[in-house]
């Protein structure tokens, strides 16, 4: 068993890292004021091959590993949740998918663009009545000589708003089930019926888009269709196993900035004349924060790991996100208390930190999804 960081995947996260606290650290409290899509921001992630990181250089993107996307994730979070999110989705949910059921063809056109940071991707799968249960969507994709023609809304879509591309899953067959379930990948700027509906105001990740996607008879042509029709159910399960490393990546993040924020505080503050640091009560907090903050990591670096060796990791994601998600919440929590009122005030950022944690422990499937995704491995012996 090694627990060493290869001299490449240090070398990334020590890069990541500096970029973060220099040129995304400093514009987090504004973008979550203002809520404004980090544009520049993002494209100087693109330079540095942070959108389609483990997309093979052929099609645009850094060729590294998913630990690497894992420790990547993890400095961006830590400096601003909504870039980590936004990277993410762009990593894990359009740019996974395209390269796993893709074609050369495919990939050449629609991964390339997003992997490199030219275009941006999303993923469209939840609807209004379709949430954990996604196999109850209502969205259609119906043939239309060669190509297709969609209809539906899908709802809470992250980049939604500023996307070119999205992942987007509809029935193919009604009457099916999840076996009527398709996966398409549509060009969203030149897709005629297509529109954005309401961009939802959220507690946190101020600076992420979520957006409603509109589609009414918007024609998608014959390449848009991703691996054989009835695929997109499964397909869109391992997206998501996927897509838990990243979250968990990003509730790390964003539970250690809590952490450090809440530690620099501790030493400093001082009452009944000597640093709150001294206090038994404030320790224990920090030992439990970074205990945990220790563990999810652990877990997250596992499922990574896994999935760089082409073993199963769909248990394995689920608990680090389902932990990683809690610890951070946990972390946030405890935090806005080391700092008193002080915690509770928008000057200091530790109550971003906590309004960001919170949606960790909902999106890419609730914590309560994740303990039934777990469960259900045991109980099939996995
Ligand atoms: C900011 C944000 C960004 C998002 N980004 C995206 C995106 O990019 N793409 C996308 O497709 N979706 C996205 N989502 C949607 C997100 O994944 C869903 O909101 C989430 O999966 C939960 O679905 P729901 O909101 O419909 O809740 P529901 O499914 O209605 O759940 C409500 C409650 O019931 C519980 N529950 C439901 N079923 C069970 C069960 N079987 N057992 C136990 N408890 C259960 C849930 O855990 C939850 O506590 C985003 C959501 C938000 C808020």
């Amino acid at each position: 068993m090694d627990f060493q960081l290869t001299e490449e995947q240090k070398m990334v996260r020590d890069m990541v890292r500096r970029f973060a606290e220099t040129e995304v650290k400093p514009f987090a409290a504004e973008l979550d004021r203002t809520h404004r899509h980090p544009a520049e921001i993002l494209a100087q992630m693109a330079e540095m091959k942070l959108l389609g990181i483990a997309v093979p250089e052929e099609y645009g993107g850094g060729g590294m590993d998913n630990v690497s996307y894992v420790l990547s994730m993890i400095e961006i979070s830590r400096a601003c949740a909504s870039c980590g999110v936004i990277m993410s989705v762009n990593n894990s949910l359009y740019c996974f998918p395209v390269m796993a059921y893709g074609t050369h063809e495919q990939k050449q056109k629609y991964l390339e663009p997003v992997a490199s940071g030219r275009s941006l991707g999303c993923y469209g799968l939840t609807e209004a009545g379709a949430g954990s249960d996604p196999a109850n969507m209502r969205t259609t994709a119906v043939r239309d000589g060669d190509g297709w023609i969609l209809n539906g809304e899908k709802k809470f879509i992250t980049n939604g708003n500023v996307a070119d591309y999205c992942v987007l899953a509809a029935v193919t067959e009604k009457g099916k089930g999840y076996k009527g379930i398709s996966t398409f990948v549509v060009n969203l700027k030149e897709t005629k019926g297509f529109s954005v509906g309401v961009v939802e105001e959220k507690m946190g990740i101020n600076a992420s888009g979520t957006a409603e996607l509109i589609f009414e008879d918007a024609h998608a042509p014959a390449d848009a269709l991703l691996g054989q029709p009835g695929e997109g159910f499964r397909q869109m399960l391992t997206t998501l196993d996927g897509g838990r490393i990243g979250i968990a990546s990003q509730a790390i993040g964003i539970g250690r900035a809590a952490l450090e924020d809440a530690l620099a505080y501790a030493k400093e503050r001082e009452q009944f004349g000597k640093p709150i640091a001294e206090f038994q009560a404030i320790q224990w907090k920090l030992a439990d924060m970074a205990m945990e903050l220790d563990a999810a990591e652990l877990l997250t670096l596992r499922a990574a790991y896994l999935e760089d060796k082409h073993l199963p990791y769909e248990k394995e994601a689920a608990m680090a996100k389902c932990f990683a998600s809690d610890s951070a919440m946990r972390a946030a929590v405890e935090g806005v208390q080391v700092l008193g009122g002080y915690g509770y005030i928008r000057e200091y950022p530790m109550e971003r930190h906590m309004r960001d944690a919170k949606i960790t422990q909902i999106y890419e499937g609730t914590n309560e999804i994740m303990r039934l995704v777990i469960a259900r491995n045991l109980i099939k012996g996995k």
